[in-house]
């Protein structure tokens, strides 16, 4: 279909909703939605990858994301939390998506989770300031800290490929099942992933459990400093 005849849809349904409800109804309060023709989204890379192959910088990356209409996150959020940490990390941390703190600040992992994420990475000589990029599978935080759904995943998606293009990490780890998940295309558990060493777009990346997880139980931190030896390990071997 033709971008001009989705924006026709799009001004038809606007038109009905406006006559039906006599107030133009919240779906269409935002911004207009862009729309691009079929034929451009065959395209394996999305509009957000093209624009990054054309030298996209993290400053212009970072304000697209500040302006994301793409979901109903952005309805619910307090600000948009596109990442921390620094240009070509040796580690990209991706946690699930922000919470309650991260929501505040528009900062990720800056809660209690995030403490003991920063522990984590300081006990493998990683951290935020030095030699990591922390970023989040979803930019905005799901309401009650739900699971982002799979549709809130899938729109910001391409916002995660174009930092991973962009910072170009040496290796990525995964904390929790939602990261894990998406980064590895499996609905494979955590407790049956974490630990192993696996690639996307050619970057080895580790699952391991969830800082929260952690928290919550204290059992799983044995393992969990288990995956983390190997992480180390296994990038001490690359430089
Ligand atoms: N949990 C996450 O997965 N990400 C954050 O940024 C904070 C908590």
């Amino acid at each position: 279909m033709k971008k001009e005849e989705k924006q026709t849809i799009y001004n038809l349904l606007k038109t009905a909703a406006i006559n039906t409800y006599g107030y133009v109804p919240p779906s269409f309060c935002g911004q207009t939605p862009v729309f691009n023709d079929d034929e451009d989204i065959k395209d394996s890379f999305s509009n957000d990858q093209q624009e990054d192959k054309h030298n996209l910088s993290l400053e212009q990356l970072n304000s697209k994301m500040l302006r994301c209409t793409r979901c109903s996150l952005a309805r619910t959020r307090n600000s948009v939390v596109p990442g921390q940490g620094v240009l070509n990390p040796k580690v990209l941390v991706i946690g699930e998506g922000p919470g309650y703190d991260e929501d505040m600040q528009g900062l990720p992992f800056v809660g209690k989770a995030g403490m003991l994420l920063d522990k984590m990475l300081a006990a493998i000589q990683l951290d935020r300031k030095t030699n990591c990029y922390i970023a989040n599978i979803v930019k905005c935080r799901p309401p009650q800290n739900r699971d982002p759904l799979l549709e809130e995943q899938e729109a910001c998606f391409s916002f995660l490929e174009a930092q991973i293009h962009i910072l170009k990490p040496k290796m990525i780890l995964c904390v929790g099942r939602i990261a894990a998940q998406k980064i590895l295309d499996t609905t494979a558990s955590i407790s049956s992933i974490h630990g192993q060493f696996f690639t996307y777009l050619d970057i080895p990346v580790m699952a391991t459990y969830h800082p929260s997880a952690l928290l919550r139980d204290v059992e799983l931190k044995r393992p969990a400093w288990e995956d983390l030896k190997k992480f180390k390990a296994k990038l001490d071997s690359l430089q």
